[in-house]
């Protein structure tokens, strides 16, 4: 029997892997996780993204030993590792899932397949969702893509066999982030990694956490619990999104089955399954867009935007919006939050994302990196395809322009959440949150406030700012060359779901 190898990558897990399935039917197998510096050490990552993957690795390894299996880790270069191993191991076949993540990862997988050829290896990479490789036309898409997600799951391997080579093979050791020149912040709790801690969350959240979604979801209050929180689960693969999908599917036909029979099930269930299946769609929709133009992780879908805001990147601005302290309550407290969890919900990421490029009018690209690193379930085509949604550069997208103060008033009303993440503005009262610098000099006495002190006061007006950038953005929007190549980024990246108005 051949030796087979089954290169992990952003695919975590032991259930529904197809190509560990695959890799097991052939032959022996190597199973291999390899620690890329140029990966871990690149602008968008974070210690917490490594500690998150060690967590997955552990369990990994934990699993694939109880079928027989080893995980062995290196650390190195992309093909160089594999070149190594070939030498000891002459494997036969690499097996892998196709991969949709940055450009480096793009270029290294390049390589990769380069190497391959030129050592006479097979490699087959196999889809994990509804992202479609080399893609035509997006006419079609939803379909095909849909066929992806339909099929049935791909059980875990009942054995993995090894030969003595393999098994007389260095394990390899998990490597923690000082090993490496990452990039850190100071994190209080995020989510932990694995394959059962991702099973546990989809399974809490069809049960019970998932019942009023549609409306939770808004607030970064309610999203905490009443979002699924499976996005860093599905980012490193500790669950396939066609396992996420078929367990959704059977919990819509439960409950339609309990009404039917009479049980009570409460209106707002299965309102709010339909509205967590969109988000499910969503996600491939985003991703295949990074994967037919990996280049808009760097440069405008929309070229005609480009020149926007190259000339204008104010630091100091930047620095109060990373740091939270721009003087909007909601804004600095989604901030903080994400600095001590690595999530919050869409609508608030949306907001954060306008705040910096319309309040603030700074390019989308550092804003990107910084919340890359922030976000733990940090996923190139999801990100950059939404950041530049929101910061407006796409022409296909309706400009949306979001009130840092209309978000504590709808979102907040009580302060919660801003009293939580600002414990500065903790005595201010509820009618003064969502702009605590109008309180006069006798209020912020008494509520132990100073502005400018104890809390910033704004860094920028946000009606002129407002007003401005809406002016901007209208007056771009409406000229011919924009219009022009909107309607050429709509027709390689437009929902075929919701056409683009027409002149
Ligand atoms: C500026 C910006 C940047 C974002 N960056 C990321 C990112 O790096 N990684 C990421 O996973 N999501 C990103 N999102 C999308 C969305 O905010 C998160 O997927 C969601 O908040 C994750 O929490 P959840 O798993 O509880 O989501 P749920 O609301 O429970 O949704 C379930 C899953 O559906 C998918 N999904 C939900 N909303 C979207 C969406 N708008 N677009 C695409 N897929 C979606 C995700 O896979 C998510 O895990 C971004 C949104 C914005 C506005």
């Amino acid at each position: 029997m051949t030796v087979q190898l089954v290169w992990f990558k952003r695919d975590l897990r032991i259930k529904d892997h197809v190509p560990l399935a695959s890799a097991a039917k052939a032959g022996r197998v190597i199973c291999l996780y390899v620690y890329e510096p140029e990966i871990i050490e690149a602008e968008d990552f974070d210690a917490a993204h490594l500690n998150f993957i060690n967590e997955s690795l552990i369990e990994l390894r934990k699993n694939l030993r109880q079928l027989g299996g080893k995980l062995f880790l290196r650390t190195g270069r992309m093909p160089e590792v594999l070149d190594d191993l070939h030498r000891e191991t002459q494997f036969a076949k690499i097996w892998a899932h196709e991969e949709t993540f940055n450009y480096i990862s793009y270029q290294r997988d390049r390589r990769v397949r380069a190497w391959a050829k030129a050592n006479s290896v097979a490699l087959e990479e196999i889809p994990q969702y509804g992202v479609i490789r080399r893609l035509d036309s997006r006419n079609g898409w939803a379909r095909q893509s849909s066929q992806r997600m339909n099929q049935p799951l791909t059980l875990a391997p009942k054995q993995i066999q090894l030969t003595p080579e393999i098994n007389a093979l260095s394990p390899g050791e998990i490597c923690s982030p000082s090993r490496f020149q990452v990039r850190s912040f100071d994190r209080v709790s995020v989510q932990s990694g694995g394959e059962t801690n991702a099973i546990d969350c989809l399974d809490s959240f069809l049960d019970s956490r998932g019942v009023n979604y549609r409306t939770d979801m808004s607030s970064p209050l309610t999203g905490e619990a009443g979002c699924s929180r499976l996005s860093p689960f599905i980012a490193h693969g500790n669950i396939s999104m066609r396992t996420i999908h078929h367990q959704t599917e059977a919990r819509v036909k439960e409950l339609k089955e309990q009404r039917k029979s009479g049980i009570e099930i409460g209106p707002t269930w299965l309102k709010s399954l339909s509205s967590f299946r969109s988000r499910l769609s969503w996600h491939c929709h985003f991703m295949q867009k990074l994967e037919d133009e990996p280049e808009i992780e760097f440069q405008n879908f929309n070229r005609a935007y480009d020149g926007l805001r190259e000339d204008e990147f104010n630091e100091e601005h930047f620095a109060a919006w990373c740091d939270g302290r721009t003087g909007y309550p909601m804004v600095d407290a989604c901030m903080r939050a994400l600095h001590q969890t690595g999530w919050i919900n869409f609508r608030m990421r949306a907001m954060l994302v306008s705040f910096t490029s319309y309040h603030l009018w700074l390019h989308w690209r550092r804003p990107a990196l910084y919340l890359a690193r922030l976000f733990l379930d940090y996923e190139p085509g999801i990100h950059y395809s939404q950041i530049q949604m929101q910061a407006g550069v796409t022409g296909i997208n309706t400009v949306r322009i979001y009130s840092p103060i209309k978000q504590v008033v709808d979102q907040d009303p009580q302060g919660v959440f801003i009293r939580r993440f600002l414990p500065e503005l903790s005595e201010v009262p509820d009618k003064h949150l969502a702009e605590p610098h109008k309180m006069n000099s006798m209020e912020q006495t008494l509520f132990q406030c100073q502005i400018g002190q104890d809390y910033p006061s704004p860094v920028v007006d946000h009606k002129i700012r407002y007003k401005a950038a809406r002016d901007r953005m209208h007056n771009l929007k409406k000229l011919p060359q924009s219009r022009e190549a909107s309607e050429k980024v709509f027709q390689k990246h437009g929902s075929r779901k919701t056409p683009m108005r027409r002149r």
